[in-house]
């Protein structure tokens, strides 16, 4: 049995055999029930999610003689027979890929005014239309800007953000989400019950997960394990010929880097072996790691983790996850992967050791304690003008060793932007010459700020005046005056 066989047999050939593209497969259907068709339809999405499957079923749909009420081609007149034969002279695949330049797509755009030869519309299918060159998609433009009745372009694009918004607004766009793993696994138990191959139930889902959102590839990938096991899958042999690592060697892995113990970890990456998958032994392990942090996030936890992961510190997991990832593209350096993912592993080490001092408590003699700041006269000797002037002027300031906080009335945190920051942090980082780690937080101590000391001052200023005015000889004896003429006043009054 080869993957053509398998691909073809079970290649949707109407709407309702779609797989997990409920919303797309709706609106089409809509469209034809309405016989509002349009003349361009664009459709989008990752790799084998089944955008040309769903045009193909769309251009039976728009030809067919006897089409159900459900907008379903029927797959039995002469022109669904001749699109599903691949032998349709009114329906024209055309690979961008291959054929980008000008002279293909000028030889193309001359068929279309010729009436089409046997069916209600002419309709081009271009799969992988963003590898055209910009001069042919001038030509496809013009066309689009005013097509002959009897043309309809189908456009698909695994790279929807290299297609001109010109060529775009003229489309109906059909956006392809990528499948879920559920779906995929139901999708294949049905076919693996029509085809009579035994399995359990760990086999199927190892091949849905490395489907990774593709029906195309799930069925590839069933295709060539299926050749494998000789129609009889286990989990085990899935795991071998798909490269996909046994839970236990994460499991262990993960626990020599959070022990922080190098010899461990050296010890099973040579037993899990030299000339194994390397790049899939990086991806389980960011795989266990993903979802450790999204039990911690919801306080959960799956089976397969060990009670001792969930307490990893949050943050270190973040850490563990970065790295993995920045290392993952030096597999397709083509350079020894054991050597890469034994550095990968053992910087996870070292680095988790440097994350553990950074984060532990510091011990009694290191100086933790707040400096004390003479803040609001720092901050007259800032180099610092315009708005982020403005923030730090209502601002309270803690320094402790190299950290320094900066606490903001809400007003002001909320507006604070990434330019002013650094603003900020570069005159700091200036006046007090060392690199600084900044924080912000909205618990301001309004006394301590700028503004509030140059209140106090000015306050101080206006009442020495007082004290001077009120000193005055000549003040006291117009107060003292005023004084009497009000009670005499009031008295007047009562009486
Ligand atoms: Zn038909």
């Amino acid at each position: 049995m080869s993957y053509l066989v398998l691909a073809r047999k079970w290649r949707p050939k109407n709407f309702s055999e779609v797989v997990g593209q409920d919303h797309a497969v709706e609106a089409l259907r809509n469209s034809i029930s309405s016989k509002s068709s349009h003349h361009a339809y664009l459709f989008t999405g990752t790799r084998g999610v089944g955008k040309t499957s769903i045009a193909r079923i769309l251009a039976k749909a728009l030809n067919c003689s006897d089409i159900n009420e459900n907008g379903e081609p029927c797959n039995e007149c002469d022109s669904c027979n001749s699109i599903n034969n691949g032998a349709s002279i009114d329906f024209i695949e055309i690979d961008a890929a291959s054929r980008r330049g000008i002279e293909d797509t000028k030889n193309l755009l001359e068929t279309i005014s010729y009436l089409p030869a046997s069916s209600k519309y002419k309709i081009y299918l271009i799969d992988e239309v963003h590898m055209l060159t910009p001069e042919s998609f001038n030509a496809l433009l013009k066309n689009l800007e005013e097509p002959p009745a009897h043309v309809i372009f189908m456009f698909a694009t695994t790279e929807y953000k290299k297609i001109l918004p010109t060529i775009i607004s003229r489309c109906l766009q059909v956006n392809l989400s990528s499948v879920g793993t559920n779906t995929i696994l139901e999708h294949l138990k049905k076919i693996f019950k029509m085809e009579k191959i035994s399995h359990d139930e760990g086999s199927l889902l190892l091949i849905a997960e490395a489907a990774k959102g593709s029906i195309r590839d799930a069925l590839s990938i069933s295709e060539k394990v299926i050749s494998y096991c000789n129609k009889n899958l286990n989990e085990k042999d899935v795991r071998n010929i798909l490269g996909i690592p046994e839970p236990k060697i994460l499991s262990n892995l993960l626990t020599s880097i959070i022990d922080e113990d190098p010899e461990e970890l050296l010890k099973q990456l040579e037993s899990y072996g030299e000339y194994e998958d390397h790049e899939s032994l990086l991806q389980g392990l960011m795989d266990l790691i993903q979802v450790i942090a999204v039990n911690q996030f919801e306080n959960k936890k799956d089976n397969e983790i060990n009670d001792n992961f969930i307490s990893i510190d949050p943050s270190k997991l973040q850490f563990l996850y970065q790295i993995g990832l920045s290392n993952l593209n030096h597999f397709s350096t083509g350079y020894d992967s054991y050597s890469i993912i034994k550095m990968t592993l053992l910087k996870m080490v070292a680095f988790s050791k440097e994350h553990q001092k950074k984060n532990s408590k510091p011990s009694d003699n290191e100086s933790t304690q707040t400096e004390d700041l003479s803040w609001p006269k720092i901050f007259n000797e800032l180099n610092i003008n315009g708005m982020p002037k403005k923030i730090l002027r209502q601002a309270s300031v803690q320094k402790s060793n190299k950290k320094l906080l900066i606490s903001l009335p809400e007003k002001m945190f909320s507006i604070l932007n990434d330019n002013q920051k650094k603003d900020i942090e570069i005159c700091f980082n200036d006046y007090f010459k060392e690199e600084l780690k900044f924080s912000y937080d909205t618990k301001v101590d309004s006394s301590l700020t700028p503004e509030n000391e140059d209140q106090i001052k000015d306050k101080g200023l206006k009442k020495n005046i007082k004290n001077s005015i009120e000193k005055d000889s000549s003040y006291k004896e117009i107060v003292g005056g005023l004084k009497i003429e009000k009670v005499k006043f009031n008295k007047k009054n009562e009486t």
